[in-house]
């Protein structure tokens, strides 16, 4: 991890009037280009091999200049510029993908949130500790498959976006899918409905929904599409499908937008307030955007099986506000509350709140 003082020191050098925003093109990067160019920010994006053509379908989401590389591993090279630059980098989740974790923590640039977050998040034991550390339940754990007595998810640990998970319903099911060579957590499989819930956690507003620190926003949820697994009712039960050979996959490939029942948001506060005062107490703080991944029972009971620290690509479903940011602000998409939070540290000399 890119030690603090010297990013503190780093941050002294920054013109904090001129803060170009900087990412890699892919993920979420149209909305934080345009959320950062309505906060009056420059941006630059982080693209390989060529100029993407697409972005010029998209004026105003297109970053003011691009930075081409011709491969992810060579940003750490290009820190010097960046900083030169006087750009700051906001991370999304193909960001730290593509640079690797080890990487992304030691690069030199000022980086939006708390990149001490990843070893909780990244490690499936760590993140269990976290969340139910704040009183979250999460989906049971299973720790010996030949227990395994009702459906579970199996997933291998690192495994991205829903790619290399299976479900059992018992230990010969578990025996037949399971890659020994692989690590491998088991939960119970939660029958509700899913709702990845978006946050934003300032650690310098004032005003709001307060905590012990800062306060908590709740700027919109969506639910992933999910394949093969949301269409293979379609095709009839399960075993008669893995007769056939097709198993259930959850490879996301785009979101829908929800609203949740309005009964059910004082929990929504609840949750995402006992997640950040359990992150400042656990390694100081995961800030700014942040994602809980959830099912909601017929009991109305949330399980959350994952914790996204940063912008959940669910928010593009927003570029101009969502059914819950109309009442903080309208037209406040996560990618500009990024930039607003980037300004306002900016203006009140409060930058390294906000970045390691
Ligand atoms: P993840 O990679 O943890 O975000 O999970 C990928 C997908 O698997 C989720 O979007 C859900 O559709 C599904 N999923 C994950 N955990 C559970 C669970 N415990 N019960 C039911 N479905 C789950």
């Amino acid at each position: 991890m890119f030690p603090k003082e010297k990013m503190q020191h780093l941050l002294e050098e920054y013109d904090p009037k001129d803060i170009v925003i900087a990412t890699v093109c892919s993920h979420s990067s149209l909305q934080i280009f345009h959320g950062a160019r309505m906060e009056g920010f420059k941006t630059l994006g982080i693209a390989l091999k060529e100029q993407p053509r697409h972005y010029d379908a998209f004026p105003l989401a297109k970053p003011d200049d691009f930075l081409i590389v011709d491969s992810y591993q060579d940003i750490p090279g290009l820190a010097d510029e960046l900083v030169a630059r006087n750009a700051v980098i906001v991370p999304h989740g193909s960001f730290v993908e593509y640079l690797g974790a080890t990487q992304f923590q030691e690069l030199k640039v000022p980086t939006f949130g708390n990149r001490a977050v990843l070893e909780w998040e990244s490690d499936r034991e760590k993140e269990r500790e976290w969340l139910e550390g704040a009183g979250i339940s999460m989906p049971q754990k299973v720790t010996d498959p030949k227990d395994i007595d009702k459906p579970v998810l199996v997933k291998y640990h690192g495994a991205k976006g829903g790619r290399g998970f299976f479900i059992a319903k018992d230990y010969s099911d578990f025996k037949l899918g399971i890659d020994w060579n692989e690590r491998y957590s088991i939960q119970e499989y939660v029958m509700g409905t899913r709702y990845y819930l978006h946050y934003f956690y300032s650690p310098i507003r004032e005003e709001g929904y307060k905590l012990s620190k800062g306060t908590l926003e709740m700027l919109s949820l969506d639910r992933r599409d999910e394949t093969n697994i949301d269409e293979m009712y379609k095709l009839g039960a399960q075993e008669e499908l893995k007769r056939l050979g097709i198993f259930p996959s959850f490879v996301v490939t785009g979101n829908v937008p929800l609203v949740i029942r309005e009964s059910l948001l004082p929990k929504v506060f609840q949750m995402g307030a006992a997640v950040v005062e359990k992150s400042l107490e656990l390694f100081g703080g995961m800030l700014g955007p942040f994602c809980l991944e959830s099912i909601v029972t017929d009991k109305l009971e949330f399980k959350v099986f994952e914790v996204s620290s940063r912008i959940v690509a669910g928010t593009n479903l927003y570029p101009s506000g969502s059914p819950y940011s109309d009442y903080v602000e309208p037209g406040m998409s996560t990618g500009r509350r990024i930039g607003r939070e980037i300004k306002e540290a900016a203006e009140r000399g409060l930058l390294t709140e906000i970045f390691t």
